[in-house]
């Protein structure tokens, strides 16, 4: 293969080191990280991370020295260019690097709020440490927090905020919350609790102006006319994936770097993997890309193996979690295109599943504190099995008899 170059030292990229030395793979690994940590975890930093007060170093997936141990080289800077005729690679730093198989897991980045003022420092974002940190560090300081978009991330830091002593109000132009990602029965539940912490949740609106007063933010006007004060904005509508490089190197792009069910572009030397890559999905009929920890260290994994002689194209299956106050939210499969829903336990008791169906076919469950159902779930689609929408509804039907 020759050395392999990572570009991207998130989840996707640390774990393709990972497992390239798990794996045996003996010749040169570098891992390009372009910021200035070591590779950590991303749930946490709208979590468990910006609630408490631990250090940066609860977030690292591994101490430096193991790095040093597996012979992961860590290059700190920014890779800037690819040359696919020389196979090298160019960073910020004027240095090149030479690889035989090159990755691209290059995360995605905030899509920016085009409004005026929207750059002042409190208004903020979520994606990286660094994000995470500064929130952390200028709450206490703050009372009134708008939060543009209900989306994972908007939602898992309002519920902080009002755990905080913020007051907490949210902005979403879509009809209800997580909208693109879960069941109206979901989003409806999690209204509901985030009301009850006091967070006002505003529906079908956008913020059309930040106000600010000698460079300190006052509120946030709505597409309804209202006004609201805040003294912090956190916004977080979506994210875009990295493909510049990719593209400036004449590699097929669309809504994600294209690669075919290998995770392998038209250059059969690199690959890409994560949330950057927009991948053929057997499974699914469909190209997909996905944002989760799940996707990006499945797609490392896969390609691991391929690197290291096990060809096989990528097929796991999705799932993903989030935290919401005291609420945990689990998604087994891609509930995307369901027909009909199906609930098994009690929203008033806080812990319920929405069965998402296509006819008689399970797409996947949405789970809220029921971490049975959510493992059920994964398993059975492990199985390729499924239960009928008659059984997902009768709480008495023992779900372990479908997977015996
Ligand atoms: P990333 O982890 O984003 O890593 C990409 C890295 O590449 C970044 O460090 C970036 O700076 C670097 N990079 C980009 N371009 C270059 C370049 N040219 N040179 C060098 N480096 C470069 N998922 C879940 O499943 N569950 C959750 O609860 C959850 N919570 C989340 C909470 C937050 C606050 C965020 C931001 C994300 C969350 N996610 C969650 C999503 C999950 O973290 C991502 O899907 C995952 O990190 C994707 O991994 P990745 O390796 O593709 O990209």
């Amino acid at each position: 293969t020759g050395p392999v170059i990572i570009v991207g030292a998130g989840h996707g990229g640390y774990q393709v080191a990972a497992s390239l030395r798990q794996a045996g793979f003996s010749e040169r690994i570098c891992l390009i990280n372009d910021e200035a940590h070591l590779p950590y975890q991303r749930p946490p930093l709208s979590k468990a991370y910006i609630k408490g007060s631990a250090g940066p170093e609860s977030l690292m997936f591994r101490p430096e020295k193991f790095y040093q141990d597996q012979k992961i080289e860590l290059i700190a800077g920014r890779t800037v260019s690819i040359d696919r005729a020389g196979h090298t690679v160019l960073l910020a730093s004027g240095e090149t690097l030479p690889y035989g198989h090159l990755v691209l897991a290059t995360g995605a980045r905030n899509r920016l709020l085009d409004l005026p003022n929207a750059n002042l420092p409190d208004v903020k974002y979520l994606r990286i440490l660094d994000d995470s940190e500064a929130l952390r560090g200028i709450m206490p300081s703050k009372k009134r927090a708008v939060i543009i978009g209900a989306g994972f991330i908007g939602l898992e830091f309002a519920a902080t905020a009002r755990i905080k002593g913020l007051e907490v109000d949210v902005l979403e132009l879509a009809p209800r919350v997580m909208a693109r990602a879960v069941t109206a029965e979901v989003s409806e539940y999690f209204q509901e609790r985030h009301r009850e912490a006091g967070v006002r949740i505003h529906l079908g609106v956008q913020a059309t102006s930040i106000e600010a007063e000698g460079g300190k933010v006052t509120g946030v006007s709505l597409s309804d006319g209202r006004h609201l004060p805040a003294d912090l904005v956190v916004v977080g509508v979506g994210v875009l994936p990295n493909i510049e490089l990719a593209a400036e190197a004449g590699l097929p792009v669309a809504a994600g770097i294209i690669v075919d069910e290998y995770l392998s572009t038209s250059d059969p030397d690199i690959s890409a993997i994560g949330d950057c890559a927009l991948f053929a999905s057997p499974r699914f009929g469909s190209s997909l890309r996905l944002e989760s920890v799940q996707n990006a260290t499945d797609h490392a994994r896969c390609l691991a193996a391929r690197l290291t002689g096990d060809r096989k194209p990528y097929d796991s299956h999705p799932w993903f979690w989030s935290d919401q106050g005291d609420d945990k939210l689990q998604i087994a499969g891609l509930t995307t295109g369901y027909d009909r829903v199906v609930l098994r336990g009690d929203p008033a008791k806080k812990a319920f599943s929405a069965f998402c169906y296509h006819g008689e076919r399970l797409l996947g469950i949405e789970s809220i504190n029921r971490a049975g159902d959510h493992m059920f779930g994964r398993r059975l689609q492990s199985m390729d099995r499924s239960i009928t929408p008659e059984q997902a509804a009768d709480e008495s039907f023992d779900l372990k008899s479908a997977l015996a």
